[in-house]
């Protein structure tokens, strides 16, 4: 009889921490913006402040995709991820990581249904000669030629394009060389050398 309460005692036990973890990672996976932080900035763009994702956080918990070769990345035609991949909720606000302006905004959706990058929004860093794509947007609240300010709400996250869940990819390209250009049957792309966002955003994990 004391055996059976102490197996029923170890499973009440199993089931308050799995609802502890669970709870956390429904905190993660609910932020409600993806926040830039200037503080964070060593190189002129702002970094991603994870503390407003996970608590004490090293990162890894809300990107779902790294850059380069992934476990995912044979997906693509070029075998590559030019980006990272950020979750969080269905029409999270996401903030500019840059100062600069607007290149190019569009939907990738009207050219290859739910295959390529959805909603976009091209922005020319004005300090460092770089391009950041934002991608798989709800809602695109900018257009080409504005002028955008460092933590400016430029979007929302949504579920556009290619993707398996709500989640905002982050691409860094050199300005040099990029163009747009209509290569997969997806309307324009960016075509140009595309940099580790990581290495550029100053986070440290
Ligand atoms: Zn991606």
């Amino acid at each position: 009889m004391q055996k059976a309460f102490a197996y029923l005692f170890l499973i009440f036990i199993i089931l308050v921490a799995l609802n502890y973890f669970l709870g956390q990672a429904q905190e993660v996976y609910n932020s409600s913006t993806i926040t830039f932080n200037p503080a964070l900035s060593s190189r002129g763009l702002s970094s991603i402040d994870f503390s407003t994702f996970k608590k004490g956080g090293t990162g890894w918990g809300y990107i779902t995709q790294g850059y380069g070769k992934t476990p995912y990345s044979y997906l693509y035609k070029s075998g590559w991820h030019n980006g990272i991949d950020i979750s969080a909720q269905y029409s999270a606000s996401i903030r500019s990581a840059s100062d600069g302006v607007v290149i190019a905004t569009g939907n990738q959706d009207e050219y290859c249904y739910h295959r390529g990058f959805g909603k976009y929004i091209a922005i020319k860093d004005s300090s460092n000669s770089l391009i950041l794509w934002y991608a798989h947007l709800g809602i695109i609240s900018v257009s080409p030629g504005d002028i955008i300010k460092k933590e400016m709400p430029i979007g929302t996250v949504g579920a556009t394009g290619f993707e398996t869940g709500t989640h905002l990819h982050f691409s860094i390209f050199s300005t040099a060389g990029f163009s747009m250009q209509n290569k997969n049957g997806c309307g324009p792309d960016p075509v140009g050398k595309d940099l580790n966002p990581i290495q550029y955003l100053g986070t440290t994990y």
